[in-house]
């Protein structure tokens, strides 16, 4: 059984992400995707309010688990039995680090393999930091977020306004 990994921050799941979590899936028979917990980022929602997002998202879809980890990706993929780690690539911007990472994670853990998928040409301008840029803006989020989504957004705007991010 072939089990892969697509690790991010989602906070929130974006259409782009949906777009690479239909695709990852058709690769492998399990696919985990595991919301980071970086200490780094100020996020907009905690760990289980992603997590819930990203299922209601995915309602119906077998091979899709939603789960969350702490340190190493390399070990958490270790754990979870996983050969191949996921990642999605928009714009030159992206490379840089990602191609430091994969080679870390290579030296790390040789076993594991990163691949790169390309983003689909109309989400390639889609973060999540956008999206939380545009909403604060008191923008609409037609064809980034799913509906659900945008109205989770906009109410974290309208409880706590002046939160950076
Ligand atoms: P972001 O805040 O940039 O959306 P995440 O950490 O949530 O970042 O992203 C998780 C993974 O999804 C990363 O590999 C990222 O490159 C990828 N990703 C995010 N948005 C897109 C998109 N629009 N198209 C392709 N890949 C994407």
């Amino acid at each position: 059984m072939r089990v892969g990994i697509y690790p991010g921050s989602f906070d929130p799941v974006t259409y782009g992400h949906r777009d690479i979590i239909q695709r990852a899936s058709r690769l492998v028979d399990q696919l985990y995707v595991a919301v980071a917990s970086n200490p780094y980022k100020q996020p907009f929602f905690e760990i289980p309010e992603r997590i819930q997002m990203l299922e209601k998202c995915f309602e119906g879809t077998r091979n899709v688990i939603f789960d969350h980890f702490n340190g190493l990706l390399v070990t958490y993929a270790k754990e979870k039995g996983a050969t191949v780690i996921f990642k999605g690539l928009r714009a030159f911007s992206d490379f840089e680090n990602e191609f430091r990472m994969a080679l870390a994670n290579r030296e790390l853990a040789p076993e594991v393999e990163t691949v790169f998928l390309m983003t689909s040409h109309q989400y390639a301008y889609l973060s999540s930091s956008l999206v939380k840029e545009i909403v604060s803006l008191g923008g609409n989020l037609k064809g980034m977020v799913p509906p659900f989504v945008e109205k989770k957004l906009k109410n974290y705007i309208k409880n706590r306004r002046g939160k950076k991010f």
